[in-house]
């Protein structure tokens, strides 16, 4: 099939061909939003205004309320993380970024824990799977934390002590209020 070429016409018009009434078109539009942002940036009513920039990071944005933020592990009633090291949210993460070493436990109730947790933040999509996976509420993303921002790569891997510091105790119990395995024998 032989191909349909389009020819398109040069421009006519001293004003299409020089460009320059574009030109001057286009900064006419950026002095009309100068004019009339520059009075009410000066009155301080940044409010007002319609500039889409922010004078970060005097000002920040406010984030939406489903905004999740930076990851935490929760702790259990005696300060333990509540971490069983079952795998599940490495697991389930699309972008591979938690990494678990896990160890025994000295609890006899309680069979593993993660000797090392780490989140990778920087590969971290904000998906939210790994607290969905998570059968017994130990890992959540609602701090609200925007991750910061590093010049060093390793900065971006938060360990399980800085996961800790956010976390604070759950007394969710698996299956539900009041489930207990002993009952179901
Ligand atoms: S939010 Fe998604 S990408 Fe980030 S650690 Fe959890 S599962 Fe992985
Ligand atoms: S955080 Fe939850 S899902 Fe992930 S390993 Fe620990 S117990 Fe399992």
């Amino acid at each position: 099939m032989a191909a349909t070429v389009k020819i398109a016409n040069r421009p006519a018009g001293w004003k299409r061909q020089s460009y320059l009434w574009g030109a001057m078109q286009g900064m006419g539009v950026t002095l009309r939003h100068f004019l009339r942002n520059w009075p009410r940036n000066l009155l301080g009513r940044r409010a007002d205004s319609d500039i889409a920039t922010l004078a970060y990071p005097e000002e920040k944005r406010r984030y939406p309320p489903r905004n999740r933020g930076l990851h935490r592990l929760m702790k259990r009633a005696d300060g333990q993380v509540r971490c069983v090291a079952c795998m599940m949210c490495p697991t389930a993460c699309p972008a591979h970024c938690i990494s678990i070493v896990p160890e025994e436990s000295e609890d006899p109730r309680i069979e593993k824990r993660p000797r090392i947790f780490q989140i990778d933040e920087l590969r971290c999509v904000v998906c939210g799977l790994c607290v969905e996976a998570c059968p017994c509420d130990a890992i959540r993303m609602d701090t609200g934390i925007h991750a910061w921002p590093t010049t060093r790569r390793a900065d971006a891997i938060l360990d399980k002590e800085e996961l800790l510091s956010r976390g604070e105790i759950s007394t969710a119990v698996q299956g539900g209020a009041g489930f207990s395995w002993r009952e179901r024998k």
